[in-house]
């Protein structure tokens, strides 16, 4: 590939000489260059700085990018979706409108179990065709790195149908994609009398096929009354280890039962939804080196209290947006959207959600060192803007699509 040269970037955003997770007040630090030059080797960032200082730079490009004034800047990376479905779920949406509660849907058949019966239905190839089109959707979003979880089989051949699926999108895309293995996402009809049997099918079954073929980079439990309580949890937490995954959870979204501490007790990478928490939550979760992820578009979705962000950032937590992309609680994968939420619905600073929603997603993928951030050594993987006035523009002209431009490890996908 060579070296490519990007000229005249209106507004480089989020350039870092060194980089680490942000917490509290840094969230709000955004460093940014106006009228800037941006360097690529190959597929890494290799320099950058002012227009003015690129005539002293001894390096010769074997390619010009003119950006023609646009916002350059991190790809987002989206470190909570389910991407990986069978089928939407609109009549169940048409249905909540119209008056049914969540436990009416449930027995008529609807909900995570819907999803699961269609994932067992639908052959890997056609599953796959679905999800790449998803997959292609947000990258042309500005999405550059994603994690992606299973849950919607609940049967073993589900489950790995799903991660095969989620491997086969790793292989064919050069975006950057972790895979979760979400077995504990809900019971299946066959085991809603014998929740020791599912958990014991996932511990005993499930995880050593997983492992076997090296489907997974974590774990992932649902911890929520009536689903997995904090004890099932550790425990499943603790089985997932034994073969390399890392916890990441569920927690917090109906119900504060314990699954901030029980998450960082297992020493978890990140801990997700966060609608209901309670000052101790807060407290305990600002404490640790655990990532908070807020997911404010499942909580828009659903018309819940939107997460707490400006208590997570006055306690010094440290946070991240994701989409939470998946069927039945946020059907968009768009991440301008999330970040104009975060604006707009939990009152963070336009700089605090860019930050969330690159530098600490990457961190919560595990990728900080790789991935969010203009910092030299980082893989290039950049968003390029339409013509807009300002940073604070993106959240601001919520449900326009901003994106001009989106670059995969220096290639214009
Ligand atoms: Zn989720």
């Amino acid at each position: 590939m060579g070296s490519t040269l990007i000229i005249n970037i209106g507004i480089l955003a989020n350039t870092r000489e060194a980089c680490h997770l942000l917490r509290g007040q840094e969230l709000a630090l955004l460093p940014c260059i106006e009228n800037a030059y941006l360097l690529l080797e190959d597929d890494q960032i290799a320099d950058y700085g002012p227009m003015s200082e690129w005539a002293n730079n001894q390096k010769i490009p074997g390619s010009v990018i003119d950006a023609r004034g646009a916002v350059v800047m991190p790809a987002w990376c989206d470190s909570h979706t389910h991407l990986v479905f069978a089928g939407s779920r609109e009549n169940e949406f048409v249905d909540k409108i119209r008056g049914l509660t969540y436990a009416q849907i449930n027995a008529q058949g609807g909900g995570i179990l819907h999803s699961a019966r269609k994932m067992n239905e639908i052959s890997e190839d056609e599953l796959f065709v679905l999800a790449w089109k998803r997959l292609e959707e947000i990258s042309h979003l500005g999405t550059g790195a994603v994690e992606i979880k299973s849950g919607y089989g609940l049967t073993l051949e589900g489950e790995l149908k799903i991660l095969r699926v989620i491997r086969r999108l790793r292989e064919k895309s050069n975006i950057s994609i972790r895979s979760t293995f979400l077995g504990a996402h809900s019971y299946p009809e066959a085991y809603r009398e014998n929740h020791q049997g599912y958990i014991a099918l996932i511990t005993d079954q499930m995880l050593p096929a997983i492992a076997a073929e090296k489907l997974a980079d974590y774990i992932d439990v649902f911890c929520e009354s009536g689903f997995f309580s904090p004890e099932e949890t550790a425990l499943i937490c603790q089985a997932g280890k034994k073969y390399g995954l890392k916890p990441r959870l569920h927690v917090n979204q109906l119900n504060s039962i314990g699954g901030i501490q029980v998450g960082i007790a297992q020493e978890a990478i990140s801990l997700d939804h966060l609608e209901t928490m309670t000052a101790e939550d807060i407290r305990d979760l600002s404490g640790s080196n655990t990532i908070g992820t807020l997911l404010p578009s499942a909580a828009f979705f659903l018309r819940m209290p939107f997460q707490p962000a400006r208590q997570l950032i006055s306690s010094g937590a440290a946070i991240a947006l994701a989409s939470d992309f998946n069927p039945g609680s946020s059907p968009s994968g768009n991440m301008q959207f999330v970040v104009a939420l975060a604006c707009i619905q939990m009152k963070m600073l336009p700089e605090e959600a860019i930050n969330c929603a690159t530098l600490n997603g990457a961190y919560a993928l595990e990728m900080g060192s790789e991935l969010g951030s203009i910092t030299r050594g980082k893989r290039a993987n950049l968003l390029f803007t339409k013509p807009i006035p300002s940073l604070a523009y993106i959240p601001y002209s919520f449900g326009t699509n901003l994106v001009d431009r989106v670059m995969i490890g220096g290639e214009f996908i």
